[in-house]
């Protein structure tokens, strides 16, 4: 095992290159990623050869959109970024929502994402479309599919020292980190199979772990992904950041609930709230002041460019 930041000749501080943590998480992804490549390719199968019912269709609409809140209002904007705070049960039910996603535990998740926007596509982040693993440029296909999960499977891992320190001594992240094998098989198959079960008996149970458990979390998974690969490819930049090519992407932002306004969330990444024109349509930020405003969430931090844009009214609104 060899620390980039300790001596290696990459210049990215806190990247862990090969050895026994590398191979777990090699080990891991190669998993998660067959249960959820093997199990979508069957679902399309079942679904060709079954109609699928309200049962498949509403398990698979409501956990998709739990899914994508837990991700992006817990893990992302909670948990990684502490854009808001909140009491312990809400924490909670966020934490739990987002490990449905099956995308690695909150820490280990959380330490890849601070990474990112540490070194946004420059040598030392995870999965730009610009440089792999080890800091060297890559063409643009490759850099495309290493960006979208090819990272997933290289041979370096974030440090959670370094980028994920305060989530090590918390207590709620570690028992996620430590259950997370479980999470996973709520998604993908027990929290499906016991609701098509309940509700339609064994066959729909099969549809809806194939459907709404599999499918839709390798669709969710696909549109998080995008932001790494299209959101730092294509769409807009209203703000110019240093070696960042993260843009703003409408199609993107609409299927993630307003995560694909991604150079606005790298101008600010602590901003709750995202979406900074009325057509920036931004759910995860709608929900959280929808917290705050019941009391639930507190301390939410407003983007720079909002802040900016009330300073700079003050002198009309009181003249
Ligand atoms: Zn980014
Ligand atoms: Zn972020």
């Amino acid at each position: 095992m060899r620390n980039i930041g300790s001596g290696g000749d990459a210049p990215a501080r806190g990247v862990i290159v090969g050895g026994p943590l590398v191979a777990m998480k090699r080990f891991e992804s190669s998993l998660l990623f067959f249960i959820n490549a093997f199990g979508s390719a069957l679902a399309v199968w079942w679904l060709m050869r079954h109609q699928p019912t309200m049962i498949e269709i509403s398990f698979f609409v409501v956990s998709g959109c739990v899914t994508m809140v837990g991700m992006g209002v817990g893990i992302h904007r909670l948990f990684a970024h502490r854009s808001f705070e909140c009491g312990p049960v809400l924490r909670m039910c966020l934490g739990a929502a987002g490990m449905m996603g099956c995308q690695g535990s909150i820490l280990k998740w959380v330490a890849n994402h601070r990474r990112h926007h540490m070194h946004s596509d420059a040598p030392g982040d995870p999965h730009s479309p610009q440089v792999d693993g080890h800091g060297k440029s890559m063409p643009f296909w490759r850099g495309m599919a290493h960006a979208h999960m090819g990272w997933l499977f290289d041979d370096t891992m974030s440090d959670f020292d370094v980028y994920a320190r305060d989530l090590l001594e918390d207590p709620m992240v570690m028992f996620f980190h430590r259950t997370r094998w479980f999470w996973y098989c709520a998604s993908f198959f027990i929290l499906p199979g016991l609701y098509g079960y309940a509700l339609g008996g064994i066959e729909h149970a099969i549809g809806t772990i194939l459907v709404g458990g599999v499918l839709k979390t390798f669709l969710v998974l696909n549109a998080i992904a995008s932001i790494a690969s299209i959101g730092h490819t294509f769409g807009s930049m209203r703000f110019e950041i240093p070696h960042d090519r993260s843009r703003n992407n409408a199609v993107l932002a609409w299927l993630t609930f307003g995560e694909g306004w991604h150079n606005n969330h790298h101008r600010h990444p602590r901003a709750a709230h995202i979406g900074l024109a009325w057509y920036e349509v931004d759910v995860n930020g709608a929900i959280i002041h929808a917290l705050a405003r019941m009391g639930l969430a507190w301390n939410v931090v407003p983007h720079l460019a909002t802040r900016k844009r009330r300073q700079d009214m003050q002198p009309a609104l009181s003249s």
